[in-house]
């Protein structure tokens, strides 16, 4: 595996790949990784020849008052990681080459991200919308390979791909679990032991809704009251938002008849963790994710 920090190195190492005829799959990450971000990486290995990931702490998508400054970077322990995962580049740049002095230019999908993550972090999509379309354009892959844990993060990339025309394929791999369910993340780490048990309230209330829409209720206001009660069994945990939207504009939905996201933010102390899950419509078979 070749390590490289410089844009230019990078994008020569990038077309000499693709000059080769190889497929090039690229898996974007801020670091810390976990078997969420090596589920994405053995997916990229799977499907391309070439497995580009990225490290770097975006600072465009934290806002001021985030943890851009304490979030977790164990760069040796990354790179053994993805050594072993026989990844070709791991491109980890440092900001001031990602952003030089007097760069003014930024992508803005509009639509989908004014709710939810981006009601909640003003500015946290434009970063990361903005960092992605640099990814994409230094590295110019076939594949590019996100989480379904973002989910709002996935459609929104997948919407900026097709919008702007990037020729690259969107693959949305499913949400990687700890055993009790909890879904893995970088900010996990943040969790006293007793927050970590805490925790485990997102998804007991996401199964609550899933239990209940299988079982036939289709009112959305139904199951988000059923979720509420979940977390308001754990006092420790504060919830930021939980609804029912539709998977691609994510826009609030009334009825799941036809599918739904049911995203949830909410504290655990000081650490903000999100998680989701989806329901299908009915009659709709379980959609394919690779
Ligand atoms: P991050 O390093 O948090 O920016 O995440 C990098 C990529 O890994 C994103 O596409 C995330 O959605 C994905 N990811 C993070 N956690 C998980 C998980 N538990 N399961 C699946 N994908 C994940």
């Amino acid at each position: 595996m070749r390590t490289l920090t410089g844009i230019p190195e990078t994008q020569h190492a990038c077309i000499e790949a693709r000059r080769n005829g190889r497929r090039i799959g690229l898996v974007p990450t801020m670091g810390a990784l976990h078997d969420g971000h090596l589920s994405l990486v053995r997916s990229a290995r799977s499907q391309c020849d070439f497995v580009v990931v990225s490290i770097f702490v975006n600072p465009l998508q934290f806002g001021p008052n985030e943890d851009l400054a304490r979030y977790p970077r164990p760069f040796d322990r990354d790179r053994q990681l993805l050594e072993s995962e026989k990844v070709d580049l791991l491109f980890a740049p440092d900001a001031p080459s990602v952003y030089p002095e007097g760069a003014t230019t930024f992508v803005d999908v509009e639509g989908p991200t004014a709710v939810l993550e981006g009601a909640k972090r003003p500015g946290h999509f434009r970063g990361v919308t903005t960092v992605v379309s640099k990814l994409f354009h230094i590295v110019q892959p076939d594949f590019a390979f996100f989480g379904q844990k973002d989910a709002q993060q996935a459609a929104i990339i997948t919407k900026m791909a097709r919008d702007l025309d990037f020729p690259l394929q969107v693959v949305v791999c499913p949400i990687v679990r700890e055993k009790d369910g909890l879904a893995m993340s970088s900010r996990n780490a943040y969790l006293s032991p007793e927050q970590r048990k805490q925790a485990t309230v997102l998804y007991r209330a996401l199964s609550r809704m899933q239990t209940l829409a299988d079982s036939g209720e289709r009112n959305s206001s139904a199951l988000i009251d059923a979720g509420c009660q979940v977390i308001a069994e754990e006092p420790a945990v504060s919830l930021d938002y939980l609804a029912v939207v539709d998977t691609e504009t994510l826009q609030p939905i009334d009825d799941v008849s036809h599918g739904a996201l049911i995203p949830i933010a909410a504290y655990v102390g000081s650490t903000r963790l999100i998680d989701n899950i989806q329901l299908h419509g009915v009659g709709e078979a379980h959609r394919l994710v690779r």
